[in-house]
């Protein structure tokens, strides 16, 4: 009988030392963010900050000769000159309308923002109507996360959590499923070895899932946070720079006094993988089906929608708000552009979260081994910016239909 449980003890302890081993070598084979060939995709998909920007700066050619007014500003954010929010404000002569695109709001997914730019020059600017269509295009409002490979800002702000239009009047301490939540979300020690994270998050999900559902955990950290300032979503407690920059944007696109103004913010992580979604807020009083129908595109999310969510502090719920404050005449649609990457469900929750906590515990604690970091930042860039071909690819023809279903229902094209 001793024998017995003493070779059953090795046998397990044999087991779990294979497992430690080997987990990593199998994990980081699974993933493995490589820069693709350029060749690969129609369109241009950088590779770092500074060569998206050098790249967004050459559609000032484009824009000058079509529009007489085209003007190009560069905010630096932080001491680093380089890292500048890089915006071109261009005026029709008969001004109707205004199509506002940002990128970048969440540092990391600039990338793919800026692809989609590259997209929107060769598929979707020759149709617009110049004469009447002013655009406002912003590259990277966080340029320090971008240039990072980070989706939180310098100050480990959320950006798209930080747009509170009252502060005065803001409960910051709203989010009390968060702070429930936290021993989850918060280890206040760097990351240890990849098997050892990943059994114990599988463990502890597992026990949260069924103790509140995973709706419940999903719900505490997407709403936004306002009391962990080193943890996730985090939407801080005054206007960080990009955002007091934006605000003031949104404010001037809406002086002008045109009609209509559309807005699209660009995101990657959220969604099916397969199909870029529109996003919508829940303002603009269009439910889901009314709103495929408007834009004739498969897949919008709206106030109706199973899998909607609200965020607190957004940037495009942000403009429906200022509207109202400055008593405006300009119809507003704001929307996200968002490209799904690692899925929907439970799995693909989970897996978000927890590459999503990983990371954020890897940059404030480091990490015990080189192998763990590793890891932990390929993942981080494939639920950004994943590296696949023909995910690219496709991204890029949804962005176009997309992009003719809004406008096209807004009048911005010649042919209407
Ligand atoms: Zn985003």
């Amino acid at each position: 009988m001793l024998k017995f449980i003493r070779i059953t003890v090795s046998v397990l302890a044999c087991s779990f030392v294979a497992f430690l081993l080997l987990y990593p070598l199998l994990i980081e084979h699974s993933i493995q963010y490589e820069h693709p060939d350029q060749g690969e995709t129609r369109f241009y998909f950088p590779e770092t900050y500074e060569a998206a920007k050098e790249h967004f700066l050459e559609f000032e050619n484009v824009l000058r000769s079509d529009y007489g007014r085209v003007e190009h500003s560069a905010l630096r954010i932080t001491e680093d000159e380089r890292l500048t929010i890089d915006t071109f404000i261009v005026e029709a002569e008969k001004a109707e309308r205004t199509l506002m695109i940002t990128t970048g709001v969440h540092g990391i997914e600039g990338y793919v923002g800026l692809g989609m730019l590259d997209v929107f020059f060769a598929k979707v600017y020759p149709d617009l109507d110049k004469e009447t269509t002013n655009l406002i295009l912003v590259h990277a409002v966080n340029p320090w996360g971008m240039e990072e490979y980070r989706r939180f800002n310098e100050n480990n702000v959320d950006l798209n959590r930080n747009f509170i239009d009252d502060r005065d009047r803001f409960d910051y301490e709203f989010n009390e499923a968060y702070v429930e939540v936290n021993g989850l979300l918060e280890k206040d020690r760097p990351l240890r070895q990849l098997a050892i994270e990943d059994t114990g998050f599988m463990l502890s999900a597992i026990s949260h899932v069924i103790a509140s559902g995973a709706d419940t955990i999903k719900d505490a950290l997407v709403t936004g946070q306002f009391t962990h300032p080193n943890g996730v979503y985090y939407g801080g407690l005054e206007d960080e720079v990009s955002t007091a920059f934006m605000k003031e944007l949104m404010k001037e696109g809406l002086e002008t006094g045109v009609a209509q103004l559309v807005y699209i913010d660009l995101h990657t992580g959220y969604g099916p993988r397969d199909q870029m979604s529109i996003f919508n807020t829940g303002q603009d009083g269009m439910s889901e089906q009314e709103a495929m129908e408007a834009f004739n595109y498969p897949l919008v999310f709206a106030y109706d929608s199973d899998g909607f969510y609200g965020i607190v502090g957004g940037i495009t719920e942000y403009l429906y708000g200022l509207k109202d404050e400055l008593g405006a005449e300009t119809d507003v649609f704001a929307t996200t552009f968002e490209f799904g990457t690692l899925g929907e469900g439970t799995v693909g929750s989970l897996r978000s979260l927890k590459y999503t906590i990983d990371e954020n515990q890897l940059t404030q604690q480091g990490a015990e081994n080189f192998r763990t970091e590793r890891v932990t930042r390929h993942r981080y860039m494939e639920m950004f910016y994943p590296s696949e071909a023909k995910w690219r690819e496709k991204a890029a023809d949804d962005f176009v239909e997309a992009s003719f279903g809004v406008l096209g229902h807004f009048g911005f094209f010649n042919h209407q």
